[in-house]
């Protein structure tokens, strides 16, 4: 099969480095161009990722010798044949914007892990196994913005599949969830690098995370909701408040959670079932990303915990444990995920291998 071109903006970051380790022998799609900020252009990769390289998995040898690109060089992208592109940049919200939309408009799509299209109301927020048929909001996209070959899918944020997922699966097999509190415990890779200072977070627990509690508490409900005249419309239920803590684990985010169910209750052993049963369309694909199993049910009354269960499924897996009554709603439980796989470049990559299955990204022409 011949392997699609594919380019990474914002290749030398956290999330855009575990793109290069993720695609290396990816089945589809190879690495053929790379971008950054001004202060990595020019330099051959290898030189722009040394010294901040982070991950234990490394590069094929050529990858290191791809120069790194300016991120606004579009032109470059295309010459490189790009098919599409991964965006994990970290620049200010309407520059990411704007940068995404050029890449669309000049017939490259591209899939997001940056926030700034999160609530643009024709951008699908995308967790594969939930909202797969979001992905069909895409002609509707291309005709409004005259659109060709372009278009703009993004991924929600890092920490809300720990907990989105299971109450997916909960809402699939025909419970109500009406409420939701939810307090994440979030690692320091979830910050980018260098991210937070080592002194504010040796022995400590900062309980604010700059905008994260809106997104907890309101990407959900895009990502459960449908889509009514070309737009998505966001869910009702459930009401969310989320408490999103910093906390000094490297990777893997943990979400506590109670949540209240409508009139009908499932047991504790029913909830169990629907999560361990519960596969998707990834799943019934079999794409290449896809952990086989989405939800894991750890029985051990001490897990998940971030070391131990993060790389469960290839670091795609949501793991929950500690699912017992709740005094006050229904039922608790701890979710975790790992942040920068499945919540970041993990899950852009399976969000890719959909797109290509639905016939959205194809050969660059
Ligand atoms: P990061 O480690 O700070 O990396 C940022 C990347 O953006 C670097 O490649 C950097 O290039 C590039 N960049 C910065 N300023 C730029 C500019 N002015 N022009 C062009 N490129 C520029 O951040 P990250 O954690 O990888 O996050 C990347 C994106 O993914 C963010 O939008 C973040 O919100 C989102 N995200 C992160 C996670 C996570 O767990 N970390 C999870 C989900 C989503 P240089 O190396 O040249 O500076």
């Amino acid at each position: 099969m011949v392997k699609l071109p594919v380019g990474v903006l914002g290749a030398t970051g956290m999330v855009g480095q575990n793109y290069i380790a993720l695609l290396n022998n990816h089945p589809w799609f190879e690495v053929r161009f790379v971008a950054a900020s001004p202060r990595s252009a020019g330099k051959k990769y290898k030189d722009a990722a040394a010294g901040r390289w982070q991950l234990s998995k490394t590069y094929e040898s050529w990858i290191g010798e791809l120069i790194v690109a300016g991120a606004n060089d579009v032109g470059a992208a295309k010459a490189a044949n790009c098919a599409f592109v991964f965006s994990a940049l970290e620049m200010e919200k309407d520059e990411i914007r704007a940068l995404e939309n050029s890449y669309a408009a000049a017939g490259i799509p591209v899939i997001s892990n940056a926030s700034a299209h999160r609530w643009t109301d024709d951008v699908p927020v995308l967790i594969a196994e939930v909202n797969p048929g979001h992905a069909d909001i895409i002609p509707a996209q291309q005709k409004k913005r005259g659109w060709d070959k372009g278009f703009i899918v993004v991924k929600p944020n890092c920490s809300i599949q720990s907990y989105t997922t299971p109450i997916h699966a909960l809402i699939k097999a025909g419970y109500e969830v009406k409420r939701i509190i939810v307090s994440t415990l979030q690692a320091v890779s979830g910050a980018g690098y260098p991210g937070v200072p080592s002194l504010d977070i040796i022995d400590n627990i900062v309980p604010y995370i700059g905008g994260e509690e809106e997104k907890s508490e309101k990407e959900p409900l895009k990502i459960l909701g449908d889509i009514e005249n070309g737009v998505f419309k966001d869910a009702a239920f459930p009401k969310i408040s989320a408490h999103c803590n910093r906390v000094p684990v490297a990777d893997g985010h943990t979400a506590c959670v109670s949540l209240e169910f409508g009139e009908k209750k499932p047991s504790i052993e029913e909830v169990k079932k629907i999560w361990r049963e519960f596969k998707s369309l990834p799943q019934e694909l079999n794409l290449p990303m896809a952990p086989e199993q989405p939800i894991i049910v750890r029985e051990e009354i001490d897990r998940p915990q971030p070391r131990k269960d993060r790389d469960a499924g290839k670091a795609m897996a949501v793991s929950v444990g500690r699912i017992r009554p709740c005094p006050v709603f229904d039922l608790r439980f701890v979710g975790l995920s790992h942040n920068t796989v499945r919540g970041a470049a993990g899950g852009g990559i399976l969000n890719a291998e959909l797109l290509k299955y639905k016939g959205y990204i194809g050969l660059a022409q």
